[in-house]
């Protein structure tokens, strides 16, 4: 056998791009996420579809989707039409307009748990919203987070997100690791930080009956791809009714994404909040936070404040409308037909070439783990896997014309046809020749 090294593609140009843009971008980049890409990170000039044309001038099918949100896919014309009509309007108005009421009723009638809702321009912020309505309704202080979920990169949340082992305690009572430099670090009293998937210790917690609110992905989708062991949402939702804490659902990676009302609708478990991102707006800067009309109503007459220059900027709120109309039955039905053909072939290929890793999680966001033996229950199993064999395949994808994330995610998109993955899947062979 012999793989088709001979053409592979180079990204010289992004390389000495983001060296010459470095004197002005820090790291060349703008977002920490951006950073430390093998073999470099890109450059891109357009994208279109599943494909995105980079500054070497190749053509890449995209598996990052902007790290999500292009569910529709690049450059939907649904969303070019809207947002052409709307940019005429003019830009910015510190008031209300049509478009933002309709994408807000649109996110009342597709999410289950959504009595109302506010627009905002970014998971982080929203997750910092729903935090700070769960201690106005409760009158405490302690947020329950998992380990290995992320909810953004502030102060207060971004706490073991992905902790190295040695340092993060026992199993069943982490200790907070922290995330950054310049963290401040007394925010580490304000959360309780325990493994997910486990309802006897979240019980136990919030039996002493100080918990303001418990934050989590109602599936894993950020660090890695896990399920939701049978029960354990609906038995969430019960402790966190008894012991008074408001329960939140990050769906700002599963919202619009497992299905048009998000993790919830999927699993029939209605948190009290629950915030949105990405999908919601297929590539603009838009975000929700969305819930219980009483919860909500505090930002109106409760004394909460949540503010924000661009929130429901008219534009956003045009891609927001149109995103949201997009999302027929249909859509995910194919979506989870195509994306479990992908999966099928990963494991086929694996298989075949003797390569042990997990491909977990749900057809329209998977996640491939190199070196695991079994499926991960929880963040410390995903930890086990072997990072640097996975950032050698997804660089000999990249050279094969496909990219995915280094963390193991893949993102489809409807654009995403048979014949897209079945490129992918050739590529994705020849990568694993090259590696074994
Ligand atoms: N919550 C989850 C589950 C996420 O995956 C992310 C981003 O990846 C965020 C929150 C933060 O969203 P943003 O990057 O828009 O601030």
């Amino acid at each position: 056998t012999h793989t088709r090294r001979d053409n592979l593609l180079s990204f010289d140009k992004s390389a000495e791009l983001i060296e010459r843009n470095a004197q002005w971008m820090a790291g060349g980049v703008n977002s920490n996420f951006r950073l430390n890409i093998s073999p470099t990170p890109l450059v891109f000039e357009r994208g279109e579809g599943p494909w995105l044309y980079d500054a070497d001038g190749n053509r890449l099918i995209d598996y990052y989707l902007g790290m999500g949100p292009m569910i529709l896919g690049h450059k939907p014309q649904a969303l070019v039409d809207a947002v052409k009509q709307e940019i005429e309007k003019g830009f910015l108005f510190a008031g209300q307009t049509a478009v933002e009421a309709e994408a807000a009723r649109l996110v009342c009638e597709l999410v289950p748990s959504a009595e109302r809702m506010r627009f905002g321009c970014s998971g982080s912020e929203v997750d910092q919203a729903a935090i700070r309505l769960a201690r106005a309704a409760t009158g405490r202080k302690k947020i329950i987070k998992f380990e290995g979920h992320y909810h953004g990169w502030f102060d207060n949340v971004l706490w073991s997100t992905a902790p190295a082992l040695n340092a993060a305690g026992p199993e069943d009572a982490p200790v907070p690791v922290a995330g950054s430099k310049g963290q401040l670090e007394e925010t580490a009293e304000t959360l309780v930080v325990l493994p997910w998937n486990n309802l006897e210790l979240l019980t136990t917690r919030l039996a002493q009956g100080d918990i303001a609110g418990v934050i989590m992905e109602a599936a894993m989708c950020n660090a890695g791809a896990v399920h939701p062991a049978p029960g354990y949402l609906e038995g969430v939702r019960k402790a966190c009714t008894q012991y008074g804490s408001i329960l939140i659902f990050d769906e700002v990676i599963t919202g619009f994404r497992l299905a048009a009302g998000g993790a919830q609708e999927r699993f029939g478990v209605t948190p009290d909040l629950s915030t949105f991102g990405k999908a919601i707006a297929n590539g603009f800067p838009v975000a929700a936070i969305a819930g219980r009309a009483d919860l909500m109503d505090m930002f109106a007459t409760g004394g909460v404040v949540h503010g924000g220059t661009y929130n429901a900027q008219p534009i956003a709120m045009a891609a927001t409308a149109a995103t949201l109309k997009s999302l027929k039955p249909s859509l995910y039905a194919t979506l989870e037909e195509r994306g479990g053909r992908l999966m099928a072939g990963f494991r086929e290929i694996f298989a075949h070439a003797g390569v042990t890793a997990q491909v977990a999680g749900f057809p329209q966001i998977f996640h491939v783990a190199f070196g695991l033996e079994n499926p991960a229950r929880d963040y410390r199993d995903l930890a086990r896997m072997d990072r640097a064999a996975y950032i050698a395949f997804t660089t000999a994808l990249l050279r094969r014309g496909v990219r995915a994330l280094e963390r193991g995610a893949w993102f489809l998109s409807i654009d995403h046809t048979d014949s897209v993955i079945d490129e992918t899947l050739l590529a994705v062979e020849d990568a694993v020749r090259e590696l074994t």
